[in-house]
């Protein structure tokens, strides 16, 4: 089960539950239970979904709500916190510093993704400022190291290896010497990773550990791994100190309930997701967002920082205040539309709005999604300044529609498709209403009130 689906199943056992006339143990019980089952199908470990569910159980006491709460949203709490303590591990992880020397390793399956990783997390650091470097210490899989080259290269990363040196702990050693010597601040080593958990890896690995003792070991975990996520994470941070996580292919049909599980095996954050092959394809990991987002609670502080990201620094002001009068226009759901398709990943924008499920927009089909919202700009391109500044949809009657369909060349059932999209959108938007407009670094306290 991909986790947008795993979403959509826990908000409808929420939805199922708060359409029961009366919240009783039973009601209470048949949501868990699909809660439970949605987890377990999405990989998440047996065991800590079983604690969960006991867990919600003791801060759920239904005889204590007491009449009149909104049992739904409290139930809805829980799981959300629940769900969170899972993937916060509750100690971050180490943050190299800007100017001071750090050595990352990467270790890892084969195939898990470690390599484009490494590339990844540099080239990330890189645009931050920093002056990374790359060594590849993987001498088991042919082509390893031309494949680091590549990347790097690329990404204008310098980068060490050799063709023909065979001892992993030698270039490692030798790597970490050369750019510690050409004051590089961030240094990371990717280290070969193998088909199957074997001794030889693992001792390879510790050793390598042994001799560049690096500032932070990252285990990097392909999300499609399922089950197994749990015990190889285990194994992992057995043989090294596994101090972060990173969880790749988060944008295919994986189940990512492992990553829950690789946290909780590892007792490290996951401090990024690979979302793509490409190398800007790859998100910090932020925990209350994330399951926020899961739950189809929508992430308010993504996207707004996203708007932050995107739209321009004198626009700002002016935008966030549109939103905090709640009084949603078709010129702002237009202006809205081109900065959607400025911010790119579209499915991945509009799964942070609540009400924007991910269902709706599915991730595979952002084309689709792009061409829709462009088809929908140029039904408003017909329309007059009047029209697009109210916010009274009332005033769009049957004469102004076939106008508006008439002069975009689309059909009336099209314009009315439209205008139904922009109800929704403008309900939504009343919930920021009153909101007070925040300041940089106030993000979180807005999506608190949103989520609330
Ligand atoms: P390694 O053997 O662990 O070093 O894995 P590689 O870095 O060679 O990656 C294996 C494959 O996974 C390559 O085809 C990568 O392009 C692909 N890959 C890595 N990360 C991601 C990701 O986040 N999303 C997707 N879709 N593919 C990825």
């Amino acid at each position: 089960m991909v986790l947008a689906q795993l979403g959509g199943s826990i908000s409808r056992a929420l939805q199922q539950m708060s359409n029961a006339t009366i919240i009783d143990e039973k009601v209470l019980n048949d949501c868990l239970n699909e809660i439970t089952r949605a987890l377990l199908q999405s990989d998440v470990q047996f065991k800590l979904v079983r604690d969960m569910q006991t867990n919600i159980k003791k801060i759920v006491n239904l005889d204590d709500l007491a009449a009149g709460h909104n049992k739904r949203k409290i139930i809805q709490q829980a799981i959300f916190n629940e769900l969170c303590k899972i993937l916060d591990p509750g100690k971050p992880s180490f943050t190299p510093k800007k100017g001071k020397t750090s050595v990352v390793m990467f270790v890892g399956l084969q195939g898990s993704g470690k390599t484009t990783t490494c590339t990844k997390y540099a080239y990330y650091h890189q645009k931050k400022g920093w002056k990374p470097a790359l060594v590849c210490a993987d001498t088991f899989r042919a082509g390893a190291f031309d494949q680091l080259k590549q990347n790097a290269t690329k990404a204008k990363i310098p980068f060490y290896g050799s063709y023909t040196e065979s001892d992993p702990v030698r270039i490692a050693v030798e790597g970490v010497e050369t750019f510690k010597k050409e004051n590089c601040d961030l240094i990371i080593v990717d280290t070969s990773g193998r088909h199957k958990q074997e001794a030889a890896l693992f001792e390879e690995m510790r050793q390598v550990s042994e001799a560049i003792k690096p500032d932070l070991v990252i285990f990097v975990m392909d999300s499609s791994i399922g089950q197994a996520a749990f015990d190889q994470a285990q194994a992992f941070k057995q043989s090294v100190a596994v101090g972060a996580v990173i969880v790749t292919k988060m944008d295919g049909h994986a189940k990512g309930g492992g990553a829950l599980s690789a946290v909780a095996a590892t007792k490290s954050p996951v401090i990024f997701i690979g979302t793509g092959e490409h190398m800007d394809e790859f998100e910090v990991f932020d925990v209350k967002p994330f399951v926020s987002r899961l739950l189809g609670m929508g992430d308010w502080s993504g996207f707004m920082d996203k708007i932050q990201e995107v739209v321009p620094m004198d626009q700002q002001p002016e935008l966030l205040q549109k939103l905090s009068e709640g009084n949603f226009t078709l010129r702002i759901m237009y202006e809205q539309f081109q900065n959607i398709i400025k911010m790119g990943p579209i499915g991945q924008v509009f799964s942070m709005l609540p009400g924007f499920s991910a269902e709706l927009m599915p991730k595979g089909s952002e084309k689709e999604s792009q061409a829709k919202l462009k088809r929908y700009m140029t039904m408003m391109d017909s329309m007059t300044n009047e029209e697009l500044d109210s916010s009274n949809p009332k005033l769009m009657n049957e004469s102004r529609i076939m106008r508006i369909a008439r002069g975009s060349g689309r059909l009336v059932r099209e314009v009315m498709e439209m205008m139904e999209e922009y109800k929704r959108l403008a309900k939504i938007w009343s919930k920021m209403k009153g909101l007070k407009i925040p300041k940089k670094g106030e993000m979180s306290a807005l999506s608190r009130n949103m989520n609330a």
